[in-house]
């Protein structure tokens, strides 16, 4: 039944309850008014009447005048028409039977009168007694007519009251379960569901409720199923990739690990998912040596698998957007971290091809050398004028042949020293050297050059400056190098700085010119292997090695090496060397 239906049936029932109470009051009050008038009207007027009568007999004396007669007459006619009660007719039809003898008779015979006056009286005896039992009977209405109205007064109170506790009841129970629904699945509880067993509108909403969470139950599930066959997925990719991955939450607990990762770190999955990875750095060295010194540029060099394994370090923070919905219901986006992955990327397959490529540039390098130097013997031969003098043209031909030949020699010479650091094969020959010792060889060679660009080599520097910690070839080689890009890129008859000064147990070396400058952009690739700053490859020959060859010599040194340059004012090259 609907609710709408209920509601009118409920108000219909209430409203004839009301009105059964006000009917049973009305009839009661009919009843005991009738009785009262009854009493009133009739019994009450008798004796009125008998006693008119009975006052015209006691106070004149027989035989009566006319007018008392008469007077008697008028009110035993108006008894005679007010006859009520059981007997009262003859009673009074004997009145009237004395009443017309007397009135005939003179002088009147007592016997009359003492008739007339026992008859009046029996008639007012009658009215008297139903007087009482007419107001027995009213008294009796009464009664019952208390009774019943406080028994309909309480069943109505009764009623109401079981009506005005039950309603509301029955209004927000349903509200009350349908809201605790609502929220329910507010909180993605998508089998909650309303069993209102009722066939009115709360049972109809139950069911739009019930059907709203199927839909919802089976689009998350549908949802979940993609979901997890694209986690599966996407485990299976992680599971079998070659590097070794360790996937961390933001409280730094092992989410996952990969075969790979098992493998090299010795680690069983099952054993290490969900413990925090501190714990396990404490009893796993490897493991030890990679957390927080995430990102090393060096190949780490671990031996598993029975073979020895390059992989480089990364580690990445996962960032996740963070939408969440607040208080306010309003949607806040942020990024949060979600932990974070460790990558053992394994390099060994490049590692190997790297070497295989250094060992063949340092192989071609050096057996270049042999033929290049017998080259350059037989062209030093070729202008001894004891074989024969050479034409002009021969000699110009002659001289660019040298030229290239020293041009082939450096190169090849460049190469061999960095397979030798790529390699691992660099050997260092450390000892305290007097800085302006390295100067003088430096600028000794590179004199030559300079003279004919006619460029000034000014030297700076102090005296009494420390000795330093270094291997002389290296740094002297480094600083030529500086030295030839400076003359290199500087102009004409303009100036090279040459300046060594002490700074906080460091001796710092500068080659400073005065060129075109080296833009802001390509100043961090300078030191890069086989980096040249694009316009100048087509004027200046090169290889691109020399400043990552410097660099590479230095830092074994212990020492660091970087660049000043601005547009248009030259550049500054420096490096510092530890104090010997
Ligand atoms: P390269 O053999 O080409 O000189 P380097 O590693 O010595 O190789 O230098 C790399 C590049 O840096 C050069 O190609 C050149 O463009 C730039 N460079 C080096 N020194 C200077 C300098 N003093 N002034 C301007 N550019 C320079």
């Amino acid at each position: 039944m609907k609710i709408k239906t209920k509601l009118r049936l409920g108000f219909a029932f209430l409203f004839i309850v009301v009105i059964f109470f006000g009917a049973t009051a009305l009839y009661y009050i009919q009843v005991i008014s009738a009785s009262a008038k009854v009493i009133l009207k009739d019994n009450y007027e008798t004796l009125n009447y008998t006693k008119n009568m009975r006052a015209l007999l006691d106070e004149n004396a027989a035989p009566f005048e006319k007018n008392v007669l008469q007077q008697f007459n008028r009110e035993l006619a108006k008894q005679e028409k007010n006859i009520t009660e059981a007997g009262e007719k003859e009673a009074t039809l004997q009145v009237r039977e004395a009443f017309d003898q007397l009135s005939s008779e003179s002088p009147s015979s007592p016997q009359l009168l003492k008739a007339i006056r026992a008859n009046l009286r029996t008639i007012e005896t009658l009215n008297m007694n139903a007087i009482v039992r007419k107001n027995a009977a009213a008294m009796s209405s009464v009664k019952k007519a208390t009774l019943y109205l406080s028994m309909a007064g309480t069943f109505a109170f009764l009623v109401l009251l079981s009506f005005s506790v039950n309603f509301p009841g029955f209004i927000a129970g349903p509200l009350k379960l349908l809201q605790d629904g609502i929220r329910e699945i507010g909180e993605k509880n998508y089998s909650q569901r309303l069993n209102f067993d009722k066939d009115d509108e709360f049972g109809d909403v139950a069911a739009a409720f019930n059907q709203m969470a199927e839909r919802l139950n089976e689009w998350e599930n549908s949802n979940l199923a993609g979901l997890k066959s694209e986690k599966l997925r996407i485990e299976t990719i992680i599971e079998q990739m070659q590097d070794a991955i360790i996937g961390l939450n933001e409280q730094d607990q092992i989410l996952f690990i990969n075969q790979a990762a098992e493998t090299i770190f010795n680690l069983q999955k099952a054993e290490v998912t969900g413990q925090p990875i501190h714990l396990l750095t404490k009893r796993n060295d490897l493991l030890k040596s990679i957390i927080g010194t995430e990102n090393i540029l060096k190949p780490l060099k671990i031996y598993a698998n029975e073979k020895e394994s390059f992989f480089k370090v990364e580690s990445r923070e996962i960032n996740i957007p963070n939408l969440q919905a607040n208080k306010d219901n309003a949607l806040r986006q942020a990024s949060v971290s979600a932990g974070k992955v460790i990558i053992l990327r394994n390099i060994t397959e490049f590692k190997e091809r790297d070497e295989a490529k250094s060992n063949f540039i340092a192989t071609i390098s050096h057996e270049l050398k042999t033929p290049m130097s017998s080259i350059k013997m037989s062209l030093q031969l070729l202008n001894d004028e004891r074989i024969g003098a050479l034409n002009p043209e021969q000699q110009g031909l002659v001289s660019n042949i040298k030229s290239d030949c020293d041009r082939l020699l450096r190169i090849s010479s460049e190469l061999l020293d960095l397979s030798q650091v790529e390699t691992g094969n660099l050997k260092l020959n450390i000892s305290a050297i007097d800085p302006l010792k390295i100067l003088d060889y430096a600028i000794d060679t590179v004199k030559f050059q300079a003279e004919q660009k006619e460029v000034k080599l000014e030297v700076q520097a102090a005296t009494g400056l420390p000795q330093v910690h270094a291997d002389t070839d290296k740094t002297a080689w480094v600083l030529v190098n500086l030295l030839s890009n400076a003359l290199r890129y500087s102009h004409e008859k303009s100036r090279i700085i040459i300046s060594v000064k002490a700074e906080a147990s460091k001796l710092i070396f500068s080659v400073r010119d005065f060129g075109k400058g080296i833009d802001e952009q390509y100043q961090k690739r300078l030191f890069e292997r086989y980096f040249r700053i694009p316009a100048d490859g087509s004027s200046k020959s090169g290889t691109g090695l020399g400043l990552a060859i410097s660099k590479e010599f230095i830092e074994a040194q212990n020492g660091q090496i970087w660049v000043e340059s601005a547009i248009g004012e030259g550049s500054s090259f420096s490096f510092a060397l530890p104090v010997g």
